[in-house]
């Protein structure tokens, strides 16, 4: 083993009891974790902005000295402490404001000198900065450490001074002790790592910092990259079991059968789809295609090409009420076909359940195949089919790649489909879905009415309600929408209860029904049952709702506190609507508490655009809560920013396919080698436990 790398995964040595208990505070266990544990931003000490060339509402680092303080206590009892400050090197005034900070008056005295980091306003009394971060400025043996250079600010837990932290990084990181050659021929370009890593956590100029930043950035980019890209060579490398074609034109006989043509874009995926199929290694392809573009089509096409074959089709859904719409669907088409198809949910099963028929059962599965539909759930039970060919995930958004990875572990190398309503930046989609083919449903079917998306205050539901009496009048039917409002199912049951009732008054006599997870599986299939059939004219839901319900003739949505909702999800309920040849309407109710939620809500008026929304959300939230990437299994990213550093990204791919192709098993970098390896072990650790 060579000492070098191994001496990255070593716990990190030489600590006193208290640099040992803060350590274990932040996770940092082996020394490239504490190498690695960058600064979340910088300071620089050296150069002050005067007030007067500051702007309000700048963020600013100051320094100066405390000329006075007081304590005041405002109406409410809330406690603020005051701090007036004369700015260094010249002689301008700023005022500081902490709230409820008792202690700061011991800190902060007279005549002490402190650097500050805030956001600066202005008001009548001049300039103020409120609940600045702050640090007192000592001149002792160490203080070139932190004062006089570009500081670096390391995120803190509990009980981990700053200052001691700093202290530390700054020992451990000098060029002297920092021991990381380099284990993978890195673009001659970009910063060594010997000397990234000191850099950025003590740089000597901005520019040196970003240039540090960016080849850690592509240090982690590179992994990733390794990763998924020999997960990619891994699938390539399996063949599939020759398999007999025991029926032909199948598929091309249910298109036949459809009321409608597939749009163009429908018959250019599953050409696709069907030559990927019938190569022999498996296929794994991520079929995009925004809400409402057919996507469920495809997915028939592509098991049907399976049962030609003589094998058989599964379709997993996120939700039990999706599973059953498709379940339903399914065997309205494929039923005159001669095809049985199957439900198999937590609650549902007509697969295995014995009936007194089963020995016909078995015989006809035989002759004419068989299509199974599941949820998600299907994947955690002992559940493994023979001549499973095909298994086709719907909403993949809400599903980890480690899951998708255990599916292509399962049974006899079945071809894979993935689908997602969710249009992934490409970025993005690069580092999540990196070792799947993409095909792009790029155009939605004709005929299709207009969605008009308007935002309203709570005070306006009067005529929200009013305006949904009207279309229902017509003979449309409605969603009522509620957020997720705790954390814990059952207050949402309640809440969503309660204002069922008050819905159901308003709407009165029109017929309402209710729908949330907390309800039975038979009764959620009864309502959804109901409103399909028009039985039920609004149904007032939780997020249940939000994926894959396919009600055409619903044209209304008002959606409840939807500032509480992230953009890529309105987007996915709004999808539940304007899918007949109607106008439809998406009623946004905002709350108001949050202005900034609101603005935010204004581009759903504007666009009907996938893609935008989903970068907005993007820009706004970062990937990871949008497109599950925590649960990914890829290992995390710490320094590099997917939106930042794209071009970073798609070096870091050509790079580690370059590497990857000359040397599968890289007897080239042994240390890359194990670096993976250990990578991996860590990550399927991570995975399992979320
Ligand atoms: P999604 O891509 O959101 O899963 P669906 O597969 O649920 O979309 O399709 C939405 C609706 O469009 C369904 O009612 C489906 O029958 C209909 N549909 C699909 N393809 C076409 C087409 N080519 N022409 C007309 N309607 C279509
Ligand atoms: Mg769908």
């Amino acid at each position: 083993m060579n000492p070098s790398i191994s001496s990255i995964d070593e716990p990190v040595a030489g600590l006193n009891a208290k640099q040992t208990k803060w350590l274990d505070t932040l996770g940092v266990r082996t020394r490239g974790d504490l190498l690695f544990y960058l600064p979340r931003r910088y300071e620089d000490r050296t150069n002050f902005k005067p007030l007067s060339e500051a702007l309000d509402g700048e963020w600013l680092v100051m320094r100066g000295s405390i000329r006075s303080t007081k304590t005041m206590r405002w109406r409410g009892g809330r406690r603020v402490f005051e701090a007036m400050l004369t700015a260094h090197a010249t002689s301008e005034t700023l005022r500081c404001r902490w709230y409820n900070l008792y202690y700061l008056n011991k800190l902060l005295v007279k005549d002490r000198e402190i650097v500050l980091f805030g956001k600066l306003t202005r008001d009548k009394a001049g300039w103020l900065m409120t609940q600045p971060e702050f640090e007192v400025v000592e001149e002792d043996a160490e203080s070139f450490i932190h004062f006089n250079r570009i500081t670096p600010i390391y995120p803190l837990a509990e009980g981990v001074p700053q200052r001691g932290l700093r202290r530390l990084m700054y020992e451990m990181t000098r060029p002297e002790v920092v021991h990381c050659p380099e284990i993978y021929p890195a673009p001659a370009d970009l910063m060594p790592l010997q000397e990234a890593i000191p850099v950025a956590h003590f740089p000597i100029s901005h520019d040196e910092q970003r240039r540090a930043i960016q080849r850690l950035a592509y240090d982690e980019f590179f992994y990733l990259q390794c990763v998924v890209v020999r997960r990619r060579f891994q699938c390539e490398s399996i063949r599939k079991p020759r398999t007999r074609v025991v029926q032909t034109a199948l598929a091309g006989k249910f298109i036949s059968s459809l009321p409608f043509q597939p749009t163009g874009a429908q018959q250019r995926v599953m050409e696709e789809i069907g030559t990927d199929m019938d190569r022999p290694v498996p296929m794994h392809r991520l079929l995009q295609g925004d809400v409402g573009s057919g996507k469920t089509l495809v997915a028939v096409y592509a098991m049907l090409h399976a049962v030609e074959r003589g094998e058989r089709a599964a379709l997993m859904a996120p939700t039990e009420i999706l599973a059953e719409q498709h379940y339903l669907n399914l065997q309205r088409w494929l039923s005159p076909l001669g095809i049985a198809v199957h439900l198999h949910t937590g609650s549902r099963k007509t697969l295995f359940a014995k009936t007194a028929e089963s020995e016909d059962q078995s015989t006809f599965l035989e002759d004419r195949g068989t299509v199974i539909v599941g949820t998600h759930a299907l994947l955690y039970e002992s559940f493994a089919m023979e001549r499973l060919g095909l298994i086709v995930i719907d909403e993949q958004h809400k599903f980890g790649v480690m899951q998708r990875l255990a599916l292509v572990q399962k049974g006899e190398a079945p071809d894979i489909l993935v689908m997602t309503a969710t249009p992934i930046p490409r970025t993005l989609s690069m580092t999540l879905y990196g070792d799947l083919d993409v095909s792009i449903l790029d155009e939605l079917p004709p005929g299709r009415g207009e969605i008009i998306t308007l935002r309203r205050r709570v005070s306006d539901l009067e005529r929200v309600w009013e305006g949904m009496r009207t279309e229902l009048a017509k003979g449309h039917q409605a969603y009522v929408v509620y957020p997720l409002i705790d954390e814990s199912e059952k207050v949402d049951a309640k809440a969503v209860q309660a204002e069922y009732e008050h819905v159901r008054d308003v709407l009165h006599p029109y017929v309402t029904g209710l729908l949330h997870g907390r309800m039975k599986s038979d009764e959620k299939e009864q309502t959804m049952s109901e409103f399909r059939a028009g039985r039920i004219q609004a149904l007032v839901s939780t997020p249940v709702i939000e994926v894959g319900v396919d009600v055409p003739n619903a044209t209304v949505m008002v959606i409840e506190s939807a500032e509480r909702f992230g953009l890529a999800q309105l987007h996915q309920l709004r999808g539940r609507i304007g899918r007949g040849a109607n106008r439809s309407f998406c009623i946004l109710v905002g709350y108001a508490k949050s202005e900034e939620g609101w603005k935010r809500l204004k581009i759903m008026e504007e666009t009907c655009d996938g893609f935008r929304i989903a970068e907005e959300d993007f820009h706004i939230r970062g990937p990871g809560d949008i497109f599950g990437a925590k649960q990914s299994g890829l290992p995390p990213l710490r320094v590099a920013d997917l939106f930042r550093d794209q071009d970073l990204l798609q070096r870091a791919r050509d790079d580690a396919e370059k590497v990857l192709r000359a040397d599968q098993v890289l007897t080239r970098y042994p240390e890359l080698r194990m670096r993976l390896a250990r990578l991996t072990e860590q990550n399927n650790n991570l995975a399992h436990v979320g």
